[in-house]
């Protein structure tokens, strides 16, 4: 199965503050957008995973959120990538939700709507609770991000990881 499941914050723009509060301010990482096209040529399914608790916060309405990602989209398409679904935990800590990571229910819902295992699939996150839930959830944990401590599958970047990938450097179990 060539599906690949991508973080956002820490992956695809940069890791914020505490949220991004609108399209105005959002902007990708360097070389990220080319590389989500070069992986949709080569025949690979993305899907978009977040978590973003400032909507249950009420500091970013779900309105704000889905124009910030049609803006991200608008640019993945502009250089000839697409971008499959984007799955999103607007839940807080309080819900008790399945699908805030560390829980694998974000997962599971991608899992259950794709009609797909995840024995294999890379999930390339930047976060530690992100990795967790990959793993619980029976996927491949990709870190990307500056890491100091060098376990498990590591990039510094998600163009670094998607250059090793289509290369076939990067052996996927499943
Ligand atoms: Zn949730």
């Amino acid at each position: 199965m060539k599906l690949i499941i991508l973080g956002r914050d820490g992956v695809i723009n940069p890791q914020p503050a505490t949220h991004v509060d609108g399209p105005e301010h959002w902007e990708p990482l360097p070389g990220v957008l080319e590389a989500i096209a070069r992986l949709h040529r080569e025949g690979w399914r993305v899907v978009i995973v977040t978590h973003q608790p400032a909507v249950a916060h009420g500091a970013l309405r779900m309105e704000a959120l889905n124009r910030i990602h049609a803006r991200m989209l608008d640019l993945i398409r502009h250089k000839g990538g697409d971008i499959e679904a984007i799955f999103i935990c607007p839940h807080g800590s309080e819900s008790r939700c399945r699908c805030r990571p560390p829980l694998p229910g974000l997962f599971e819902e991608i899992a259950e709507r794709l009609k797909i295992n995840l024995s294999g699939v890379a999930v390339a996150v930047a976060g530690a609770e992100e990795l967790a839930a990959a793993q619980s959830a029976g996927s491949q944990p990709v870190r990307i991000g500056p890491s100091e401590v060098a376990d498990g599958v590591a990039f510094a970047s998600l163009p670094q990881f998607c250059d090793a990938l289509i290369a076939g450097r990067v052996v996927l179990p499943g």
